[in-house]
């Protein structure tokens, strides 16, 4: 279960703070002081933490809240608001744009989860009476455009593909024209990852970018990665301008230090997060739900 160790240890402190009738000024600066490990612990980002605390202190040090009838619960509910803020606050929608179609192009390290999130997502846009178009762009890894094609397959949904010969850019050219000519409003452009980033990958990226001028960039990531994930989006963010990221692996065990820290440190929402290797396994993202899920 993700969050599990973060989970238990708030609980902990929680607990502590949910038994005093009063609470002093030591006893928050205690609690935060393990809400501050805690954190660390779960790999949230340094300097996200130290910020954190800093804010729920000031809120939860004060005549209003210790005198509180029960200062324990003000504070916890002063955390989780904090929580939800620190990953976005409210939900951040998928862009839809005027002049269909409206295009998401996938970006994201090879192994991150973007050819199976490309046809989550492509299902999750079906389901909301879409007609979506995949598009086979990674050209590179031998299996992905069999593996899109399958993925198509199983939810009824075309897949544009010109093979491994045509280069991407031309691919994601000619696909973006096939579906205003077919009447598809949403095109997916999965597309190839690398094990690190260079800039090869990058400059093809980019000149994907200019050709189709998507409405979406979606960076897919592996939040169980934790800080190379933040780190990873950081750096697609610099080069790519990401409208969002999509979290992957969310069922694993991560220890929740990408969710909590990739919209503070890249200013990127998160917009979907992926919890299974199934077709259907992709959630929009709420931060308040989240938060809920995290407090335990
Ligand atoms: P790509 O190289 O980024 O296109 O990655 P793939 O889409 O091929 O995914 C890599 C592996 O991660 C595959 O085995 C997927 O089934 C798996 N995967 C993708 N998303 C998830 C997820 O949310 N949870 C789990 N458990 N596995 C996932």
């Amino acid at each position: 279960m993700a969050f599990e160790g973060l989970t238990g240890r708030l609980q902990n402190v929680f607990s502590k703070l949910r038994g005093k009738g009063k609470v002093s000024e030591d006893d928050v600066n205690e609690a935060m002081r393990e809400v501050r490990l805690a954190l660390l612990e779960a790999d949230v980002n340094f300097k996200v933490v130290k910020d954190f605390v800093s804010k729920v202190k000031e809120k939860s040090i004060g005549k209003e809240v210790m005198d509180s009838f029960t200062p324990g619960m003000v504070i916890i509910d002063i955390v989780n608001k904090e929580l939800t803020e620190l990953m976005g606050g409210s939900q951040a929608k998928l862009a839809k744009s005027n002049k269909p179609p409206t295009v998401i192009m996938m970006a994201g390290l090879q192994g991150a989860g973007k050819t199976t999130t490309s046809g989550k997502l492509a299902k999750l846009l079906q389901k909301g009476n879409h007609r979506p178009l995949l598009v086979a762009g990674d050209i590179y890894r031998p299996a992905a455009i069999k593996q899109l094609q399958i993925l198509g397959e199983q939810i009824k949904v075309p897949v544009f593909t010109l093979g491994d010969q045509t280069s991407p850019v031309e691919i994601a050219r000619q696909a973006v024209q096939h579906a205003k000519d077919n009447n598809l409003d949403y095109v997916i452009i999965d597309t190839a990852g690398r094990l690190h980033i260079d800039e090869e990958l990058m400059e093809e990226l980019k000149q994907i970018h200019t050709v189709t001028n998507p409405d979406e960039v979606l960076l897919v990531v592996d939040a169980m990665t934790g800080q190379d994930a933040v780190n990873v989006a950081d750096s697609f963010n610099k080069q790519l301008e990401l409208t969002g990221v999509v979290l992957t692996k969310l069922d694993g065990d991560t220890r929740g230090g990408a969710a909590l820290s990739v919209k503070a440190v890249t200013g990127c929402p998160i917009k979907f997060a992926a919890l299974g290797e199934k077709i259907d396994a992709l959630e929009p993202f709420h931060p308040e739900r989240m938060a809920s899920r995290i407090l335990g």
